[in-house]
């Protein structure tokens, strides 16, 4: 198991097995129990298993396709199938299925400056260029992927192409699952994009905390920026209800500490005015280091 960054995702195709865990502020680790190797492929030497259809490669893709067994039935949503692929996969170190659901961090860079991020070491300006994406839209369908996520690394929607990117993912018909952004620049063009119909099942927007105070000195940023999610979401919620959509739905997260419980109960009355449909609260961990 190893992490995957940004100049990986050329590499997520067919036959990859994604594991996703999310840690405190949803900054998402992304990990891949098989990555496909950088190179062509020497299929003399690739480990195939007994029943598995010998490897096919094209000029465009090369990349063996996906041997899954279940993949004739792409879109196929039997959890007891993918379940038996998944099993087979741990036990022959193959992964024979998927990726069932894909988690892209298009973009490194973020707009504003958290300090529990806990990719901010890391951060870098790379984002994942618009063709690959489109791209990677086009392999996902092909290896059966049944729903994508937009996290970060980096605020997703601070991709220099956001809108395109969007438009390719809407265009590629796979569900936008989950986006969870910091929601500063979800504006209207952006909002529309989203409320299309069956484009995206959920917004996570990363709001941790109930006022523009505390919000200007946890993510290190102007304070009217609260202001702005506060009126994004409300707008994006307006819109949704014109359009008597139930998707999608929108979570305000609030990351616990000791600097922002108080907040608690603004944070509620604010969730309750602008009708979202949950509040996440998630907690920063503690550590003892003296019991050590
Ligand atoms: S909004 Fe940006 S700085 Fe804040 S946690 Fe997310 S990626 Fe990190």
């Amino acid at each position: 198991m190893f992490e995957l960054s940004p100049t990986d995702l050329p590499r997520i195709t067919a036959g990859a097995l994604l594991r996703v865990a999310c840690t405190g502020c949803r900054v998402y680790e992304l990990r891949v129990a098989k990555l496909l190797p950088t190179k062509q492929p020497d299929n003399s030497t690739t480990q195939q298993p007994a029943t598995q259809q010998p490897a096919t490669q094209t000029p465009s893709n090369p990349y063996p396709s996906n041997p899954n067994p279940c993949q004739s039935s792409a879109g196929s949503t039997s959890p007891a199938t993918d379940r038996d692929a998944i099993l087979r996969g741990v036990r022959d170190g193959v992964a024979y299925g998927g990726p069932y659901h894909v988690e892209i961090y298009p973009a490194d860079r973020c707009n504003i400056d958290c300090f529990f991020c806990s990719t901010a070491a890391i951060r870098g300006t790379d984002e994942l260029p618009l063709s690959r994406i489109e791209e990677l839209m086009a392999e996902c369908k092909e290896a059966g992927t049944r729903s994508v996520r937009l996290a970060g690394g980096g605020e997703p929607l601070f991709h220099r192409k956001t809108k395109d990117m969007l438009r390719a993912i809407a265009k590629s018909g796979l569900p936008l699952e989950n986006i969870t952004t910091n929601a500063v620049l979800l504006r209207d063009e952006i909002a529309s994009i989203l409320l299309g119909e069956n484009v995206c099942d959920e917004i996570i927007v990363s709001l941790n905390t109930g006022d523009a105070e505390t919000y200007a000195s946890m993510m290190q940023t102007p304070a009217r920026n609260f202001e702005r999610v506060v009126e994004n979401v409300r707008k994006l919620i307006a819109e949704r209800k014109r359009l008597k959509r139930g998707t999608p739905k929108v979570f305000l997260q609030f990351l616990v500490w000791k600097g922002n419980y108080t907040s608690i109960r603004r944070m509620y009355n604010l969730a309750r005015e602008l009708d979202v449909d949950a509040i996440i609260f998630n907690g920063l961990s503690f550590s003892n280091r003296n019991s050590r």
